[in-house]
């Protein structure tokens, strides 16, 4: 597989593949050891962070921005998103308000990213 490196800005394109049979990977095109890494993470544990929005109940805004407090698998991030989904908060939600404290069995977190007011206290 061909991944981008975005550890720095050098953004090298990096091949990156396992020999039938198994054994050490082989690598081409990465500048550094911390490409190495990244494309040996690529290949046997892509993680990102995710982010999204989740629905407000009686608040100023109808959604607020979240996002995952730490990298998620990504063969997770399906069943991620069913969970948003079918979620929805009440106002008022603080930015950095803990939405979830384990998002679909990962493990991990999920945090509001914004503040919404509850409608009708915007001014105070
Ligand atoms: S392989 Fe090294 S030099 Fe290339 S983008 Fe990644 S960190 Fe930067």
């Amino acid at each position: 597989m061909d991944v981008t490196c975005i550890i720095c800005p050098n953004s090298c394109r990096i091949s990156v593949s396992r020999p039938e049979g198994g054994g050490a990977p082989v690598i081409r095109g990465a500048e550094c050891s911390k490409g190495i890494s990244y494309a040996i993470e690529e290949l046997d544990n892509p993680v990102r962070v995710l982010t999204s929005t989740v629905r407000v109940e009686g608040g100023t805004h109808r959604v607020v921005p979240v996002r995952t407090t730490s990298p998620i698998p990504k063969a997770k991030i399906g069943d991620c998103m069913k969970y948003i989904d079918s979620l929805a908060v009440s106002a008022p939600v603080a930015a950095g308000d803990v939405l979830s404290g384990d998002i679909a069995g990962t493990g991990v977190g999920m945090v509001a990213t914004w503040t919404v007011q509850k409608r009708g206290r915007e001014r105070e």
